[in-house]
């Protein structure tokens, strides 16, 4: 059995409390760990701390900060395997996703921020008779809140742009996944990184993500996860006058025109549905498809996802691995039987479905429904699972109004060689990132956020270090 532990002033530390929360195998179902069950103390132990590391990291030059982040992404490379291992077994997801994406994912975080910081610049503004520039200076200390689905890819995604723009951290993994954010502590000490310039609370979202966000000196929080509690935390948050970055949930159309590159369409749409068990905010899960390729696209749709192998995620063949925890298995469950009694036809999976050797794992088998109108509960509430529905439409306006039909609005995938067609709908539909003719593809420098209930703010490139510095004009007279 693992013990995790807390990450604070350079220490490796259990919690104030002594207490830890079970930590469980989504693959077997079985606990495996125990994860700290922190509180208010050990935040404020971790804002001491970060608080007495701000003066000294924040004058680093930018040159030895960049360093820092080098190190740590080069520990991260250097232990892929081990990461990768242990993001699989704690989230489910298959090994060899783990390392082809998400632990990649997260040194290149780390070396995209230590190289950005280096090209950051302030504007200035010149008068007749002054010159205005522009500092933008560190904000002290600050929080950053993550989830469980990408965890180590989320976690540094916050983390390393905050370092890298002279703050000090106090970060929350998620209590589902903290693993890697555990091994990240001492990839931080092998790194030689200050104390108290980087500290990992684990524990539960209200004694620790709560506790931060009301904490009155923590000065911004960033945060990914849920539109509820993104909600709660602005709701905490925006009276005290936090600077507030929420990335939230989604209910993405990925809109098919017959006019689109089919194999293209079809190869990218099952990523796009079913990547990560659908656990990825960015999936597409309301399928729009124009009725004369509609009838082509469910049976070559349906037929390739049947043959996806569902298992357990040590498997090299695996594609769908196990839904992350018991909780969230019981909820995609119950949205597939509420898509049943809206009068979905579920055209195949729809079911848990339990492997040889790991029948008490959380697998469910991908599951595409057909037959609901848009505004359903299905259509309407993120499921963030292997189940996606699929609508036919007849005209681009139509299928506009339907992909613009909900409270959502983080990203949406559009598929059409018609370039007039690629950049009006691109224009029209609300959202904060928009794929045509692919899915998924990013480029660290661009904006990444949402809008409607999907977010506030952006992150990714000089929108991360703007946010985590605070801009501050001087004017000097000739
Ligand atoms: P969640 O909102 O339940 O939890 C996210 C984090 O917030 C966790 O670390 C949790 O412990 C913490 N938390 C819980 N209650 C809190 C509170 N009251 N105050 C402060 N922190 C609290 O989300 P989840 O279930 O971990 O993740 C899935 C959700 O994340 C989905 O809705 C998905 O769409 C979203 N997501 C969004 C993006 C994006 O970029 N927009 C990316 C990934 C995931």
């Amino acid at each position: 059995m693992l013990t995790l532990h807390n990450y604070i002033n350079g220490k490796i530390l259990p919690p104030s409390s002594g207490n830890y929360i079970d930590l469980y195998e989504p693959a077997s179902g079985q606990v495996y760990g125990q994860v700290p069950d922190s509180d208010q103390s050990d935040v404020a132990v971790a804002f001491q701390a970060a608080s007495d590391a701000f003066p000294s990291w924040s004058a680093l030059s930018i040159d030895e900060r960049s360093r820092y982040l080098h190190k740590i992404a080069d520990l991260i490379d250097d232990n892929l395997d081990d990461l990768a291992a242990a993001e699989s077994r704690d989230n489910g997801k298959p090994l060899w996703l783990a390392k082809k994406v998400d632990i990649r994912r997260a040194s290149d975080n780390f070396r995209f921020f230590a190289q950005a910081i280096t090209q950051f610049a302030s504007e200035s503004h010149a008068m007749t008779d002054a010159i205005n520039y522009t500092l933008r200076q560190p904000l002290g200390v600050v929080g950053t809140i993550s989830p469980w689905n990408l965890p180590l890819y989320l976690f540094t995604w916050k983390v390393a742009p905050a370092l890298a723009a002279g703050n000090t951290v106090i970060a929350k993994p998620s209590e589902v996944t903290p693993m890697t954010a555990y091994l990240l502590s001492d990839i931080c000490r092998q790194a030689g990184l200050p104390p108290g310039v980087l500290n990992i609370i684990h524990g539960d979202g209200i004694k620790v993500g709560a506790e931060m966000t009301k904490h009155p000196k923590i000065k911004a929080i960033s945060f990914t996860g849920s539109t509820r509690v993104g909600g709660e935390i602005a709701r905490v948050a925006a009276p005290m006058f936090k600077k507030l970055s929420l990335e939230m949930g989604g209910k993405n159309p990925n809109l098919i025109f017959a006019d689109c590159d089919y194999d293209q369409m079809l190869r990218t749409t099952l990523n796009s549905s079913f990547a990560n068990q659908g656990q990825i905010c960015l999936c597409g899960s309301r399928i729009l498809v124009q009725a004369s390729i509609y009838d082509r696209f469910k049976a070559d749709f349906v037929a390739k996802t049947k043959a996806m192998k569902v298992g357990h995620p040590s498997e090299s063949d695996t594609r769908v691995g196990a839904i992350v925890s018991k909780l969230h298995y019981d909820k995609i469950l119950s949205y597939i039987e509420i898509a049943k009694q809206e009068g979905g036809n579920i055209l195949c999976g729809g079911e848990a479905i339990h492997p040889e050797g790991y029948e008490d794992g959380y697998y469910i088998s991908p599951t595409i429904i057909e037959g609901l109108d848009n505004s359903c509960r299905t259509n309407q509430e993120e499921i963030f699972g292997p189940v996606v529905t699929i609508i036919p439409f007849e005209t681009e306006a139509e299928a506009l109004q339907m992909a613009n039909d909900s409270n959502y609005g983080l990203s949406a995938t559009l598929w059409t060689e018609n370039l007039s067609r690629a950049h009006r709908m691109a224009k029209e539909i609300e959202a904060g990132i928009v794929w045509v003719n692919t899915w998924l593809q990013r480029d660290l420098r661009t904006p990444f956020g949402g809008v409607k209930q999907s977010g506030v703010g952006r992150e990714g490139g000089f929108d991360a270090l703007k946010f985590f510095t605070e801009p501050k004009n001087v004017c000097i007279r000739y």
